[in-house]
């Protein structure tokens, strides 16, 4: 059964020439495993736009993509619209403490990731300060792990509508079906 809210990205301060990979690969865990929108503050990447854009031409699913100006102010109005945060942070309470509560709330999420540094204000903004381990390693990593706890690894069998191929799962080797068009 699908949850009864909805799951948003934010990821902070991309900076194209140190980031572009690494963003990109926030954005392919973000749409793969399960979320509405991936929005990104920082300078403006169309790259990451187009490249997403593309794999779900081809992959199928859709998910929203915005840059945001004001990160602060884009999270003040989330919250008082009704939506609650989660930023991933190692200095956070253990996941595992916490995820219960979470999902059991109704109210979208909006999970921001960061990148080397932080401002103060996302730990005062968020609803929760969640750590994937309280050992630094990387935003794909965490927002992968957060994903996939919130769902109870649901999100691992997304069919997703639209797309020209799918995969047919195999022992060995690639097996890509061309999908019907209707
Ligand atoms: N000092 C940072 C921190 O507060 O987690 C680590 C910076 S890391 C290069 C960039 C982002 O990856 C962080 O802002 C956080 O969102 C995520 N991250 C890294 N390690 C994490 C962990 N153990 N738990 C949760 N998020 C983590």
């Amino acid at each position: 059964m699908p949850p009864n809210y909805r799951v948003y990205i934010l990821k902070l301060d991309h900076r194209p020439e140190r980031d572009k990979r690494v963003t990109m690969h926030t954005a392919l865990v973000a749409r793969a495993f399960g979320s509405q929108s991936f929005y990104l503050s920082g300078i403006c990447d169309n790259n990451i736009k187009s490249n997403l854009s593309g794999v779900t031409q081809q992959w199928g699913g859709e998910i929203e993509f915005s840059c945001i100006n004001n990160p602060v102010k884009f999270s003040k109005k989330w919250k008082e619209g009704g939506g609650e945060i989660i930023h991933l942070t190692m200095y956070g309470l253990q996941v595992d403490d916490v995820i219960d509560d979470i999902r059991s709330s109704l109210k979208d999420k909006l999970v921001i990731i960061g990148g080397p540094k932080v401002d103060p204000i996302y730990y005062e903004l968020a609803d929760y300060n969640v750590a994937i381990g309280n050992q630094p390693h990387s935003e794909i990593a965490a927002l992968a792990i957060f994903l996939d706890r919130l769902f109870k690894g649901r999100e691992l069998y997304l069919e997703f509508s639209g797309g020209t191929v799918r995969i047919i799962p195999s022992p060995r080797g690639k097996r890509v079906e061309r999908k019907k068009e209707h």
